[in-house]
């Protein structure tokens, strides 16, 4: 199947900045020549089956559903779309394979699966990477250098735990749950995947995995993977359709956990989809993070912050840093740097090594962007955007700062999943944490100051289940990640997200 290549007109920029001393409103003197990632690195089908039992099948009624280039809108490929007697497939096949095969493996066997599968991972990065940013839109400088690697990372670390289960939790025996059925989003599609397996499978459960419908295809390269690690069937199986199938998923009683990273809209609705049962439930959704600045942080080092904490994957990230909260005395500065930084960011072709800010997953995330930034300038809020050019087809959105914002406005309240900061000022540390702290989600925060005791301070008195100090979207498997309120329950990575998977009994 052969795709577009998107016309982008090359990057002309914005005028140069003031403070770079070209004189004001002259064009900034170079541009990036396009740098394109090679494609051919990835074979595309023209189709795609679910995965169950260790093979490739179509979906029993044989319905396909079509998953698009969101940089171009053209088709890349037509994917399986399950039914209820798939999902049911998919649960059997999972259960025969913990019973008889999984849950019974010495955990120093299935080490050496999850150590494969973490090589063969890194072996196949590059493929990874290119259709990671092909089916998101992500750019390929994060795909390649954080997506890919981190998921390779999850399964090394996790295999590290598989048999040592008996030292994880002291005192306590360790017993896999069974079957987990995992729901993941489209947003980070193949570092969700291993967040969700890589425990899972340590501890000896099997899985069921139903991957995002806009982002089904890293999901399914990584069921290749499995097949060429020599997995037994049966232990992953992933299963690709609409929501009403990730519900059934969730719904099967032959499902012993449930996992979901997504809205919280449909975390509520998966809670009620297990309450009255025993399953257990781990939900990651939405944030709404603040990203603090003092008057005594480092200026420089917050700008590059600030950008990576809201820019980053189109600011299609649950912990995103999508509220600037800066104290008054230092605010003009740091807008004004902040503007400066923004005319530098390049937005266009996923593919391209030099991009920054890639496209926005889907026209119906894209249209959401746009009515929230809307509902900003409505409400009174100051829009500013860089003047840069943007591809002539795909879902893109130009780097967004609002100022002016109170903390009563839509876009200082809601999750807006996309590249747009809402800035608002503060003058003493009391009136930050008040300001941090209003809002139903808990999931992130990030704090600049020099001062090592208000960093403890401050830290201390955050409801956010990760507080970056003087850097912000950093992620490590061994460090455990999760909400407060209505960011969700339970925690990933770490011993932490080990525990998500075991039943612990006395010895
Ligand atoms: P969803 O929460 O709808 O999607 C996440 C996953 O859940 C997908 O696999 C989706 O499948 C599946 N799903 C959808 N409906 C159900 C259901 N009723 N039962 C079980 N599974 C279901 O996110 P959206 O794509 O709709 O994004 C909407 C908003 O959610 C975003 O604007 C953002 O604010 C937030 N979001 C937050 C994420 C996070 O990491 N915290 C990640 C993604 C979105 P399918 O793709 O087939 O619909």
């Amino acid at each position: 199947m052969t795709t577009e290549t998107p016309k982008l007109r090359p990057w002309t920029g914005d005028r140069a900045p003031a403070s770079w001393g070209l004189g004001e409103g002259q064009a900034i003197p170079w541009e990036y020549a396009p740098a394109p990632e090679a494609r051919e690195i990835v074979r595309l089908r023209e189709r795609y089956g679910l995965f169950i039992n260790g093979r490739e099948v179509p979906a029993a009624d044989g319905a396909t559903f079509t998953s698009i280039d969101p940089s171009t809108e053209q088709p890349l490929a037509q994917v399986a779309r399950a039914t209820p007697a798939d999902v049911d497939r998919a649960v059997r096949a999972a259960r025969r394979a913990q019973r008889r095969n999984w849950g019974a493996l010495p955990g120093a066997e299935r080490a050496k699966y999850l150590f494969r599968i973490a090589r063969l991972l890194q072996e196949r990065s590059r493929e990874f990477a290119v259709l990671e940013s092909m089916d998101s839109g992500k750019p390929i400088k994060e795909s390649r250098d954080v997506d890919i690697p981190l998921a390779a990372a999850h399964f090394w670390y996790y295999a590290g735990w598989a048999d040592k289960l008996d030292y994880a939790f002291p005192g306590r025996v360790a017993r896999p749950l069974g079957v987990a059925g995992q729901i993941i989003p489209w947003n980070f599609p193949l570092l969700m995947l291993a967040w969700k397996i890589a425990p899972a499978l340590a501890a000896g459960n099997t899985v069921v995995l139903k991957p995002a419908s806009t982002t089904p295809l890293s999901a399914l390269l990584f069921a290749d993977l499995c097949r060429q690690a020599d997995l037994p069937p049966g232990v992953v199986n992933i299963v690709t359709g609409p929501g009403e199938i990730g519900m059934h998923l969730v719904r099967h009683p032959g499902i012993d956990k449930v996992a979901f990273t997504g809205s919280t809209a449909v975390g509520r609705l998966i809670a009620q989809g297990v309450a009255g049962t025993d399953k257990a439930l781990t939900l990651e959704l939405g944030g709404k993070a603040a990203n603090i600045v003092f008057e005594d942080a480092p200026l420089d080092q917050a700008i590059e912050g600030i950008v990576n904490g809201i820019y980053f994957n189109q600011g299609e990230v649950c912990c995103a840093g999508s509220r600037l909260l800066v104290q008054e005395s230092i605010a003009d500065q740091l807008i004004g740097k902040l503007k400066d930084r923004l005319a530098t960011i390049r937005v266009g072709d996923p593919l391209d090594k030099n991009t920054d800010v890639g496209a926005i997953n889907s026209r119906q995330q894209l249209e959401r962007i746009t009515e929230l930034v809307n509902a900003g300038v409505a409400e009174g809020a100051e829009l500013y955007q860089p003047a840069c050019e943007l591809p002539e087809r795909g879902f893109f959105f130009r780097p967004t700062l609002f100022t002016n914002v109170a903390m009563s406005h839509l876009i200082a309240r809601e999750e807006i999943f996309g590249p747009v900061l809402a800035t608002l000022t503060f003058r003493t540390p009391e009136e930050a944490i008040e300001k941090a702290n209003n809002t139903p989600y808990g999931l992130s925060a990030g704090i600049w100051t020099e001062k090592g005791s208000r960093i403890l301070m401050m830290v201390r008195r955050m409801r956010a289940g990760v507080v970056w100090a003087n850097t912000f979207n950093r992620f490590d498997p061994t460090s455990p990640f999760g909400g407060y309120k209505e960011s969700g329950f339970g925690r990933e990575g770490g011993v932490h997200g080990l525990h998500a998977y075991v039943r612990l009994e006395d010895r």
